[in-house]
C-alpha cells in the first residue's frame, strides 16, 4: 500500500547530517594522505555552500572561517567536529557533549547500545 512520507524537518536534517559528519571522522584514517585531507576539507566547504537551511549554512561557513578545519589526523578531525557541533549546541541551548566520548559514540562496538 502507498504510505505518505513527510519531507525531513530542519531538526531531522540536522541529526542526519551530524550522523554523517561524525561517522566520516570516526572512520577517517589515522594518518590520512594529502588527497584524503583535501577531500575532507572540500566536503565541509561544499556542505557550507549547499546545506539546505540558510541559517545553518551561515553558522557553518562562519565557523569554518573562524576555525580552519583540522583534518591532519583521525583524532584532530574528531575533536574539530565535536567542537563545531558543541558551538551549535551552545547556540541552540543544548547540553555540551564530552568530546572524549566522541569516538565511542560514533564507532562500534554496538553490543551495549540501546
Ligand atoms: P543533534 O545535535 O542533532 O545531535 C545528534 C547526536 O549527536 C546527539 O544525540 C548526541 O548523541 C551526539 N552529539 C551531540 N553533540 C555532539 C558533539 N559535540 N560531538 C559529537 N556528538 C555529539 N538547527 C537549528 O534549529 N538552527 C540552526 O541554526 C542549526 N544549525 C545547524 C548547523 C549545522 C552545520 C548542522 C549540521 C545542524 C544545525 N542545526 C540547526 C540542527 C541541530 O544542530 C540539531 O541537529 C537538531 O536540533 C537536532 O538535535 P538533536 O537534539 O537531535 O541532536
Amino acid at each position: 500500500s502507498f504510505v505518505t512520507e513527510c519531507p525531513p524537518t530542519i531538526t531531522e536534517i540536522g541529526r542526519n547530517t551530524w550522523s554523517v559528519l561524525h561517522s566520516i571522522s570516526a572512520y577517517y584514517p589515522k594518518n590520512p594522505n594529502k588527497e584524503q585531507q583535501k577531500q575532507a576539507l572540500n566536503f565541509l566547504i561544499s556542505l557550507s555552500e549547499l546545506y539546505p537551511c540558510s541559517k545553518c549554512r551561515k553558522h557553518l561557513s562562519n565557523y569554518l572561517k573562524k576555525h580552519p578545519p583540522r583534518v591532519e589526523s583521525n583524532k584532530a578531525f574528531n575533536i574539530y567536529l565535536c567542537q563545531m557541533h558543541n558551538s551549535i549546541n551552545k547556540y541552540l541551548k543544548k547540553p555540551q557533549f564530552d568530546c572524549s566520548q566522541a569516538t565511542s559514540r560514533w564507532k562500534g562496538p554496538w553490543k551495549n547500545c540501546k
